[in-house]
């Protein structure tokens, strides 16, 4: 069970959460940093940057008064609260170090990382409070990731069991979410919104029966409830389906965290910690067949189109046109081709201007910026008939860069200008769901 920022964001929030997980089963409970934490620590790595201790020990010293206002309010007894505000005092008197430092991306990880070890220092010690058997399993003692910032499987599942098997008798284990080591053994992380993904591979490391995903909202709903009026939870998706979803934007699954779940064949259900009892989403091999699902957005997309002459029966123009991304580590979203070219899109511009150099040297290149993939998931198989005409009627007065359908059984993408997104996902809301 993996609850989010806000589901552990005050402590009147965690002790909820406590009802939640108190229902008899043995299991491991996965938390990600408070709210508002985690960009609190990037803005502080930010001031260090930028060399402004001051304006970096202003931001820490705000933070760790919430932390002792949060303490104040969890604890009943004197010795919980003893315990929990010193450990505070020592996390935070680790960052007060680092800005004393030469500050590196090493640094900065080291701090971003104190989020999540706090708050699961405070919910465990809570547990015990509460007289509950719980132990606490440091997720740098297990979660790791390998030189591609890939996760190291192996690694995570042959520690997190030799961790479990150390401590048996436990009715809670909690742990942190989004933190990891990396391959060279520094503390490091699984990207913004990363506790997902924790959650999801310790699912599959321990062969769970279910992974849930504990968040702010009932479900996945049909389109983004932050940009479109009238959205609904969608209560089935096949983990194909939702890993698109995830993969093109939709916030409440970080992006590759389906996969673990889906090669393990354990079931995800997403989850309201302020409406336990309602359905929420779930997530597994089956589906409704036949019907649109939702849909997402992706922003600050690149397009980029290269038109050769003489790709007309030119084999090996396209591996050619591959490779200069390839060999810039970018990996391309979309893809749409015609007799005499290729648009494709980014949604990282680290390397752009290496990129264009090198297809200049073999075509004429046209790059469009601040663009949007809007992903359309469903049941989209090619015969079954009409699905692809509702989509682009809905759309019939947004001007459209580019249309990709056939690439899976489970998604319509179309590209349009950032402008242009809002009206986009609520004229496919309007047209396909209300
Ligand atoms: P957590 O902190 O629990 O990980 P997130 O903020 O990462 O929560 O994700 C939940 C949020 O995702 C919701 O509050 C909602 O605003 C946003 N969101 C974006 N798209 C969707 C969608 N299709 N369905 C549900 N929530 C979505
Ligand atoms: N705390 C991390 C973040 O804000 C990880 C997470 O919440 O999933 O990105
Ligand atoms: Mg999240």
């Amino acid at each position: 069970m993996k609850f989010g920022g806000t589901s552990v964001g005050s402590a009147q929030r965690m002790k909820n959460v406590v009802k939640i997980i108190s229902d008899g089963q043995r299991k491991i409970v996965v938390l990600s940093a408070m709210s508002g934490t985690t960009n609190s620590l990037l803005e502080i790595a930010d001031y260090l940057y930028k060399k402004n201790p001051d304006g970096a020990n202003d931001l820490i010293n705000a933070l760790e008064l919430k932390y002792f206002r949060e303490i104040d309010e969890l604890y009943d007894t004197k010795e919980y609260k003893a315990k929990a505000l010193e450990s505070v005092k020592q996390h935070f008197d680790f960052i007060r170090s680092l800005t004393r430092k030469l500050f590196t991306l090493f640094e900065e990880k080291a701090i971003v990382s104190q989020g999540e070890l706090l708050s699961t220092m405070m919910f465990h010690n809570y547990l015990l409070e509460k007289g509950v058997n719980a132990v606490l399993l440091p997720a740098l003692e297990f979660m790791r990731i390998n030189k591609n910032a890939e996760p190291d499987t192996l690694y995570i599942k042959e520690n997190l069991s030799r961790l479990l098997e150390e401590q048996p008798d436990a009715d809670i284990y909690v742990t942190q979410g989004f933190i990891c080591l990396n391959a060279y053994g520094e503390v490091d992380n699984l990207t913004r919104g990363g506790s997902d993904y924790s959650a999801s591979l310790i699912g599959a490391a321990v062969q769970a029966d279910e992974i849930q995903i504990w968040t702010d909202i009932d479900g996945m709903h049909n389109n983004d409830p932050r940009v479109v009026e009238k959205t609904s939870p969608v209560s089935m998706l096949s983990f194909d389906e939702a890993a698109e979803l995830a993969y093109f934007g939709a916030k409440i699954l970080h992006p590759t965290c389906i996969l673990p779940a889906k090669l393990a064949k354990i079931p995800v259900r997403l989850l309201n910690t302020m409406e336990p009892q309602a359905p929420g989403t779930l997530i597994s091999n089956e589906t409704e067949r036949h019907k649109i699902k939702a849909v997402a957005a992706k922003d600050n997309i690149i397009a980029i189109k290269i038109k050769s002459g003489r790709m007309l029966l030119a084999y090996g123009f396209l591996r050619r046109v591959f490779e200069i991304f390839e060999s810039y580590q970018t990996s391309i979203d979309m893809i749409c081709t015609s007799e005499v070219g290729i648009s494709m899109t980014i949604d990282n511009d680290r390397h752009l201007g290496e990129i264009l150099d090198e297809l200049k040297k073999i075509g004429t290149v046209t790059v469009d910026k601040n663009m949007v993939i809007v992903c359309v998931v469903g049941d989209l198989e090619w015969d079954n008939i009409g699905f692809e005409s509702r989509v682009i009627d809905a759309v019939k007065d947004i001007p459209v860069r580019m249309i990709s359908y056939g690439g899976s059984n489970y998604n319509i993408s179309l590209l349009i200008k950032a402008e242009d997104k809002q009206r986009t996902l609520q004229a496919l809301s309007n047209h396909l769901f209300n």
